[in-house]
């Protein structure tokens, strides 16, 4: 079977068992940047819950640059590393609004994806996954963000090399999911995580997907080999 055959049969399977996904909706850039420097390192129930406590307290993200990052750190506490968090959205706002005149990311729309990629890593603090979340989901580019559930489940279902580092994972992730199936897919994969592929415990007796992983085959022979 080949790899895209393969992911769209996933995909397939990930759908029946888990529902439709909502259609894909544009997300304002600096919101998209903001709400993923948030989620760094933490659920998404408190970035969320600190995402709707700065958007409530602060007017505009031009007021933010105006806040002292202390108050910042207040607001977005729900996140945990508070301090840090505050600096980076602070600094990436302020480097924008130097770059762009405004704060806007309005420009990355004529880049190709490599070019709007660099620009947004060149940024202190964006790492891969936020500069790929601001893509996929503020401009609809075909590019995987890979978060903890997608590294570890795209390694399990044998899409990922076990070697590969997360700046690989996307890479090979954004190759190869086609391109239309991306956002599907990454939605998909992550409630796969979530719900059923769990790190530490996975329930691979009640897996959709069971068929075409290889880590349970592995740990099957590996079972075996154990009991010998
Ligand atoms: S079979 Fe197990 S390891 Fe493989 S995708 Fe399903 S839950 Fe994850």
């Amino acid at each position: 079977m080949n790899i895209q055959h393969k992911i769209r049969r996933i995909l397939s399977f990930l759908n029946k068992t888990y529902g439709a996904r909502p259609p894909f909706k544009k997300t304002d850039p600096i919101d998209e940047l903001v709400r993923t420097i948030l989620s760094q390192n933490t659920t998404d129930k408190n970035s969320l819950k600190a995402y709707a406590v700065l958007k409530i307290n602060l007017k505009s993200w031009d007021e933010l640059l105006k806040t002292h990052t202390r108050r910042i750190a207040q607001l977005i506490r729900h996140a945990g590393l508070a301090n840090i968090k505050a600096d980076r959205i602070k600094s990436v706002l302020t480097e924008i609004k130097k770059r762009e005149g405004r704060l806007n990311l309005a420009n990355l729309t004529r880049l190709d994806i490599e070019a709007a990629l660099d620009y947004l890593r060149s940024l202190k603090g964006v790492g891969p996954k936020t500069a790929a979340c601001v893509l996929l989901f503020s401009f609809g580019k075909p590019i995987m963000p890979v978060d903890t559930h997608i590294f570890r489940v795209t390694k399990r279902l044998g899409l990922v090399p076990e070697e590969y580092n997360i700046e690989e994972a996307h890479k090979r992730l954004s190759a190869i999911v086609p391109k239309d199936l991306i956002y599907q897919f990454h939605l998909g994969i992550i409630e796969h995580g979530r719900k059923t592929c769990i790190a530490q415990t996975p329930k691979c007796g009640v897996c959709c997907v069971y068929r075409l992983c290889k880590f349970k085959k592995k740990a099957f022979y590996r079972k075996k080999e154990l009991c010998r």
